[in-house]
């Protein structure tokens, strides 16, 4: 039947024990009603009847609960009446005096995906205990209107009916299926997406239309006993029960807690989070552990020097502790070459003898030596995730992320970029405004990613005191930041111009990571730098080892050189050198010469093969016996400030191959990935032509 047009309609009545149902209730129904109970359990449930502008509504005073889960018979009833009877209106009611206990159920309420009013009950109590909600917010965020009502007063009945008849008709606000969704987490998430997908390609078309498949979902991995049986199929259940076994068993050992734990952890975090955003409250805080801490670290003058520190810390970790390790790799590929020249002397296939040497060794283990240094990069982030503190990071960043125009959700990709790009633009799914996801997209990979920390780790020390390192380091990324933060504000003023759209961060509680967690996490990306390292960089560092050491040069013109001037014709005679001096003279205001052009070029395939590469142009037509670390070549060839100014431009400019790829498939345009690459480019090189003709000015860095 029509909606605009139902004569009758059912509204049921759900919310906590206490929160004053049955009084909204009488105020509603007066004296129709009948107590009966529900067929079968004694649970008490009362029906009324009541008429509005010649509309029959009838009433449901569901049983109280706190929960939607079948723990209890309550519970039981009151979900498979939404479910099975399907009522037009499920109105809940809230204590807004306790406000976060009850909106525990409204999450889930808001989950199932049914249509839905809000009773903000008790707001005499809220006003006697100084709180204020922003009422239009929480509406927008749970996806229903919701009126302030006095139920023991009979206040805020007349609106609350007007509302409800306004969300048959289809008149109100968005219903909850329209409103952002609840995110648990980046683990729990991809699960339940594929829980997801599998129940809306197979699964019960009838329960499909009653309640969300994402419910449904939820519902499956906290382990709800009677989910299952909304499926007829035998074969479907069966295959989704084990994919929910699957991603059970995955959690589990992830986290080291039951899925339905980290659920309810993650929805009390949900319901914190809208507290904390749209709840004004002069009264005392429940002061859990999460909320004490909290009151630290997301304090509007403690929380940003510490989240300074804690970046701090992660510098001087990934460069102090990561020296030693990095000190007996470098060992290791010295001694394997060593090995090699011992059984293979120079002289024998010469060609093969430089390609090993200069080509696979000197590229692909150039890049491998910073390979402890990723880890601990790697195990720093897992640690601030997996802990809980990079969401009290992106809520502390709010406001900063609010003056340039984005969400501070945006932040949680943002960090994700720090390890790489590539997962962290597609982090920006979280992101549900288009607007904040293609600036937060192209902007993204300003922060410094572990590729590019390779380059820094050669380049810095070369050229900077060891006391000074980190602080370079630290300022490197700083720089990256300001950048992204200035080019964000200026795309929303202008390319993107919109407000901001309001959803919750969820805050989840803190909790002492599982070493399997951290593992896994770290693993995971180790092993994409492994596996890259072999496959591209190996393929790459080839390509460039070739391109620099052919053609090679006639003898003759060599004769009566010296053994560095025999080395710089070689090298220039080859095909980079020809590159390389083609690009000289755009290259040369920023303070680059050929050589470094060379490897730029290759930075493009991926930010590594630059230290590959400047690893083999340091090393192609070298005599063995002054082998020297290239650190150390680099700081007899260059300048400080030219060191500073390459660390820079390999900041800013040009993303990598994959970047481009992922953001290309990610905004569905070719035009943004482009409008990227160029940008940045072209960002990065007129920053650093500034930096280094100022620094020249100036004197500064030059010796
Ligand atoms: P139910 O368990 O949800 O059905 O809650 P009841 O309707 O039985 O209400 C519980 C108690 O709260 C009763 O004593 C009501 O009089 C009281 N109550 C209901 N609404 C309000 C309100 O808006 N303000 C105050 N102060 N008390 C209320
Ligand atoms: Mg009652």
């Amino acid at each position: 039947m029509d909606k605009q047009s139902k004569k009758t309609i059912t509204i049921a009545f759900a919310g906590n024990p206490n929160s004053g149902k049955t009084t909204i209730f009488n105020n509603l129904t007066g004296s129709n009603q009948h107590v009966g109970n529900y067929s079968g359990v004694t649970v008490e449930m009362r029906e009324g009847v009541f008429k509005h502008d010649g509309i029959e509504v009838k009433v449901i005073d569901l049983p109280g609960t706190y929960s939607l889960t079948a723990y209890s018979i309550e519970e039981t009833v009151a979900r498979n009446y939404i479910i099975n009877e399907r009522p037009d209106v499920v109105v809940n009611v809230i204590d807004g005096s306790n406000l976060e206990r009850n909106l525990f159920l409204t999450a889930q309420l808001k989950e199932l995906g049914v249509p839905m009013v809000v009773a903000l009950n008790m707001a005499d109590e809220m006003k006697q205990k100084g709180m204020q909600v922003d009422r239009q917010m929480l509406g927008k965020e749970l996806g229903a209107a919701i009126v302030s009502t006095i139920g023991s007063r009979n206040k805020g009945t007349k609106r609350l009916i007007r509302e409800i008849v306004e969300c048959v008709q289809n008149l109100g606000p968005k219903e909850p299926a329209d409103a952002p969704p609840i995110h648990y987490g980046r683990e729990i998430d991809a699960e339940l997406e594929k829980i997801t997908s599998l129940i809306t390609a197979h699964g019960g078309k009838d329960i499909q239309q009653r309640v969300s498949p994402h419910w449904l979902a939820v519902k499956l991995l906290e382990n709800d006993p009677e989910v299952l049986i909304y499926f007829d199929d035998e074969k479907v259940r069966h295959e989704i029960s084990v994919q929910v076994d699957h991603s059970s068993k995955r959690l589990q050992s992830l986290f080291g807690e039951e899925p339905e734990m980290l659920i309810a952890e993650q929805r009390y975090g949900y319901v914190r989070g809208i507290c904390r955003a749209m709840v004004q409250q002069t009264a005392e805080a429940r002061m859990d552990f999460s909320a004490r801490v909290d009151a630290v670290l997301t304090n509007r003058v403690l929380g940003l020097p510490v989240f300074g520190i804690l970046m701090y810390l992660t510098f001087w970790l990934v460069f102090t502790v990561g020296e030693a390790p990095m000190g007996w790799i470098e060992g290791g590929i010295g001694h394997l070459a060593g090995v090699i020249e011992f059984y293979w002397p120079e002289g024998k296939a010469v060609h093969l003898h430089s390609l090993v040497i200069d080509g696979i060794i000197g590229g692909v283990g150039g890049v491998l030596v910073f390979l402890p240094n990723i880890v601990l990069l790697f195990i720093a982030i897992s640690l601030l995730e997996d802990t809980g503190y990079m969401a009290r990071a992106a809520f502390l960043m709010d406001r900063m992320m609010k003056w340039v125009g984005l969400h501070g959700k945006s932040f949680i990709p943002m960090l994700t970029g720090f390890g790489c790009s590539v997962p962290g633009i597609m982090g920006t799914r979280i992101l549900d405004n288009r607007r904040d996801r293609l600036t937060t997209m192209l902007v993204l990979p300003l922060m410094s990613c572990g590729a590019r920390l390779p380059i820094y780790m050669l380049i810095i020390p070369a050229f900077f005191a060891r006391h000074n390192a980190a602080k370079v380091l630290f300022a490197i990324y700083i720089i990256g930041i300001l950048i992204a933060v200035l080019s964000a504000k200026i795309l929303r003023a202008t390319v993107f111009k919109g407000e901001p759209s309001p959803f919750v961060m969820e805050l989840p509680p803190y909790r002492v990571p599982t070493a399997r967690a951290i593992f896994t996490h770290v693993w995971q990306r180790v092993w994409l730098y492994l596996k890259k390292a072999g496959t591209i960089l190996l393929a790459i560092s080839i390509v460039m080892w070739a391109l620099t050491s052919y053609p090679k040069i006639p003898a003759e013109k060599l004769d009566g050189l010296t053994k560095h001037e025999v080395q710089e014709a070689t090298l220039s005679y080859s095909m980079t050198g020809r590159i390389g001096k083609v690009m000289e003279p755009v290259l040369k205001p920023m303070g680059f010469d050929w050589k470094i052009g060379t490897s730029l070029v290759g930075a493009f395939a991926a930010k590594e093969v630059f230290v590959a590469q400047m690893g083999i142009v340091y090393s192609v037509g070298e005599a063995d016996e002054e082998s020297k670390a290239l650190r150390d070549k680099l700081a007899d060839n260059y300048t400080p400030l030219t060191g500073f100014c390459l660390a820079l431009f390999c900041l800013i400019a040009a993303p990598c191959m994959a970047t481009v790829a992922v953001v290309r498939r990610e905004s569905g345009s070719w035009g943004w990935a482009m409008a990227q690459f160029w940008g940045l480019t072209l960002i990065g090189y007129i920053l650093t032509v500034i930096v280094y003709q100022a620094g020249s000015l100036l004197r500064l860095g030059i010796h």
